[in-house]
């Protein structure tokens, strides 16, 4: 093998940190999720409860009818975190290259950390001992090896629990013919039903057969070529540091008068998530804690921080957002200063939306970036912020304070 890449995925994880938690929980079915009558779903579900026919997702009333004695239990979010954080301290005691792909589940590079398969599958069994001495015995995981994140993936969803599966470029060969298209990361419902639905592709081997030309024509170069790589098993990306990769983007600006008027205030904010945006964009990063912050005449400030569901690097939405957190803050008292940022900052996913609105607005966003590029900053803007008290300053036709920048939050 040419790289050495784990995919670590806990199994049965809200179920199994709830057991680890409360051993009287431990042997029977029961459920992570919401009561019944509440229109609660089960998320995670015991060993037991899964023998019973209980499944993720289901609706709690539906599953006490499969399973009269099921237990319905709250989580705790702070709960699985910690264990998050936990086992991703020993993950990275054996490689600094840990890329977080969900609360369960990690990307490691061990490429130039182990010489050979012999070594690699030794630090596999190592982090299970570690991860059973320190975690405890309910917390189990499936590590794939393999020399690539998308082989990797595949490796450990095929033996769960608590398994170690090498999958080599040969092994995935042989796979390759029965393995349904959507077993494949990333390769869901809507793709899934559209690689069928257009060419036919039921298994892994259909979508390598399909030719390159024709993947690219239905889903444009991106998409395209990574569906065309995916059905041949292969799969550049690397694995990304989720560490190193996080800290914060932000901007304030200190108004040349303190100012009361809600569209005027409006405006600079709008250019403040602009400039954010531009940044990231650069850096092709996209973040999701987004933190807006407002200081007065008199010096005194207040803000706040919402966490959005999935990351962004739109001016617009972080705009948006941040309006919510500052709209009933600048009605108090005439401002001063304005401040705005994005936080947990990751590398941005290459893959085109599915949503055909998404990509027209990232077209016309990346055609923007290009102008200002080649013109100068702000030669093409959102009309919105035309004109603004900002943008006079950043022309250099104002003296009033000067825009900070700054990488850490505020
Ligand atoms: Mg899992």
């Amino acid at each position: 093998m040419r790289r050495f890449i784990f995919h670590i995925d806990m199994n049965s994880y809200f179920a199994s940190v709830a057991c680890q938690a409360n051993p009287f929980l431990r042997g029977k079915a029961f459920g992570v999720g919401g009561k019944p009558g509440t229109r609660g779903i089960i998320a995670a579900a015991s060993r037991e409860a899964k023998k019973r026919g209980v499944k993720t997702a289901m609706n709690s009333y539906e599953a006490l009818l499969i399973c009269p004695e099921l237990e319905i239990i709250h989580g705790d979010p702070r709960m699985y975190s910690d264990i998050t954080n936990r086992f991703l301290r020993i993950f990275r005691r054996h490689t600094e290259e840990v890329e977080v792909f969900s609360l369960d589940e990690a990307f490691l590079d061990l490429t130039g950390w182990v010489r050979n398969l012999a070594e690699a599958m030794a630090v596999a069994w190592k982090i299970k001992t570690e991860m059973r001495e320190e975690l405890g015995d309910e917390l189990t995981c499936s590590i794939g090896i393999a020399e690539n994140k998308l082989l990797a993936k595949l490796g450990s969803d095929l033996k769960k629990p608590d398994g170690i599966v090498v999958l080599t470029a040969d092994g995935a060969r042989r796979l390759w013919p029965q393995l349904p298209v959507t077993d494949l990361c990333g390769i869901a419902g809507r793709l899934g039903a559209r690689l069928s639905g257009r060419f036919g592709v039921a298994t892994a081997g259909d979508l390598g057969a399909v030719p390159v030309d024709k993947l690219i024509d239905e889903f444009g170069p991106v998409m395209g070529y990574h569906l065309h790589l995916m059905g041949r098993g292969e799969d550049p990306s690397p694995v990304i540091s989720t560490v190193a990769a996080a800290k914060s983007y932000s901007h304030s600006y200190t108004l040349p008068r303190d100012l009361t008027d809600r569209d005027e205030l409006r405006k600079v904010l709008f250019a403040l998530a602009e400039k954010v945006c531009r940044r990231m964009r650069e850096d092709a990063a996209c973040g999701r804690v987004i933190s807006a912050y407002v200081r007065y005449g008199d010096f005194s400030g207040e803000g706040g921080r919402t966490t959005l569901a999935a990351p962004i690097d739109d001016g617009l939405a972080l705009f948006r957002e941040g309006w919510r957190i500052v709209k009933p803050l600048i009605a108090r008292k005439p401002v001063r200063l304005f401040g705005i940022g994005l936080g947990d900052i990751r590398p941005i996913q290459q893959q085109a939306s599915l949503f055909e609105k998404d990509n027209k607005r990232r077209r016309v966003v990346a055609a923007a970036d290009a102008a200002n590029d080649k013109w100068g900053e702000r030669t093409v803007e959102p009309a919105a912020t035309a004109g603004t008290v900002l943008k006079r300053h950043v022309s250099g036709f104002h003296h009033a304070l000067p825009v900070h920048v700054r990488r850490k939050g505020f």
